[in-house]
């Protein structure tokens, strides 16, 4: 079978194909401690559920405008003052199945072949194969410092004249950190004055611990949405805890949006009608959602700091934000593929290597579960790997006695 050159050389997505293989697992009857996942526990807003099906008992479910529905648009303007305090046109936002799809219109409406997307590491799984699904060379930038945090220095070293956009995630997945504010400013600035894109994806930007804050990027610039380099783009997936809905946007100058509405029109047309209308409700409805979510979510933070200090030879930065840690497991193996299978089948715990988010030696472990899943699947792990804990551990209720520790 002839399959394209660049449909081949597309990575899949290996948390989706962890997903699907800690899935047949569970279906197997093995008790499967998933903290790969990156979706939240919580039930769907209340005014979600209702706007949706307020909507889908209206039996009146067509296509909508393909940039979206006037009404989710004006809740998008109403979010984006009280969060960003930007006022923004309808004209300055497309609605998108999901914050994934918001930037894969972005990227395959700025990139041309052979442009360059400068992607700093440890990154989004995705982004440097939707720059190459755009023809663009993705280019990783690693802090030579070895940390968690971009700097300016190595990303400038990364500039080229072919330089066409630099992508930011922050708070950042996989590491957690919020990007510090004076970098936030700095690289804003940078872009306004060369001509850069920056896209902030900003789909954590409410899920932050400690009375920590991520700086809307708007806040560095003097231009009008119209000039501004500056693209965000967010969505209902995590701070609403709304992943099966589908729902993202982007905020753009009204040429982008132009030209995204015409890509999206050739290839999805407007997202779901009835899933629009939850997402309208829950950006409507009471926000304290949003703050319990957060409360939930950064207690098991806590819960996973605590955990990692009492494992001997882990080094952890404290997340501040999301709902990922990224601890170096360099002690008990180099190789983050390696150490991950061996965790699945040893101790039935999923984990997400790092070296597929370009850092090696580190585990994505997401804390977006129960405190009950943490707790045991830390307990596991710690089982598996380290030779001062007990030998023995009940995986679901089979007695588990180490052998080669
Ligand atoms: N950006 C980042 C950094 C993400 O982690 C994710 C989801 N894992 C997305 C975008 C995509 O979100 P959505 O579910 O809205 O497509």
């Amino acid at each position: 079978m002839s399959i394209s050159q660049l449909a081949r050389s597309i990575a899949d997505s290996p948390t989706l194909r962890l997903n699907e293989q800690a899935r047949l697992l569970r279906d197997r009857g093995l008790p499967i401690i998933h903290l790969g996942i990156g979706e939240p526990k919580n039930k769907t807003p209340i005014t979600a559920i209702l706007a949706a099906a307020n909507k889908l008992n209206s039996g009146d479910v067509k296509y909508t405008p393909t940039d979206g529905t006037p009404g989710l648009k004006k809740a998008i303007i109403k979010y984006t003052e009280e969060n960003y305090d930007r006022v923004v046109d309808p004209e300055n936002i497309i609605v998108t199945n999901g914050a994934k799809q918001s930037l894969f219109n972005v990227l395959f409406s700025l990139v041309d072949p052979q442009d360059e997307v400068i992607i700093p590491a440890p990154y989004w799984v995705s982004y440097p194969e939707m720059v190459k699904m755009a023809y663009g060379i993705p280019i990783i930038v690693t802090p030579k410092n070895g940390g968690f945090y971009p700097r300016m220095e190595d990303i400038l070293e990364a500039v080229t004249s072919y330089t066409k956009a630099i992508i930011i995630n922050s708070p950042n997945n996989p590491s957690g950190m919020i990007y510090p504010p004076d970098f936030i400013q700095e690289i804003v600035e940078y872009c306004e004055s060369k001509g850069i894109y920056l896209i902030l994806d900003d789909i954590y930007h409410r899920l932050v611990f400690d009375g920590l804050n991520a700086v809307p990027g708007y806040q560095f610039t003097d231009h009008d949405i119209e000039s501004t380099k500056v693209i965000v783009t967010n969505g209902v997936s995590k701070v609403y805890g709304m992943t099966g809905f589908r729902i993202g946007w982007v905020i753009a100058n009204r040429r982008l949006v132009e030209v995204m509405t015409n890509v999206q029109a050739q290839m999805t047309s407007s997202p779901a009608t009835i899933l629009q209308s939850a997402a309208e409700g829950a950006l409507n409805g009471i926000q304290s959602y949003v703050e319990s979510l957060r409360l939930t979510i950064e207690n098991n933070r806590n819960v996973v700091m605590q955990e990692l200090r009492s494992f001997n030879g882990i080094r952890i930065n404290k997340p501040q934000g999301t709902f990922y840690c990224l601890p170096d497991f360099r002690a008990y193996q180099e190789d983050s593929v390696k150490l991950a299978d061996y965790l699945l089948k040893k101790a039935l715990v999923v984990t997400v290597p790092g070296v597929e988010f370009g850092i090696e030696g580190h585990l994505r472990i997401s804390y977006s579960g129960t405190v009950k899943e943490i707790t045991e699947g830390f307990a596991r792990m710690k089982w598996a790997l380290d030779p001062e804990s007990p030998r023995e551990i009940y995986i679901g209720d089979r007695k588990m006695i180490r052998d080669w520790l």
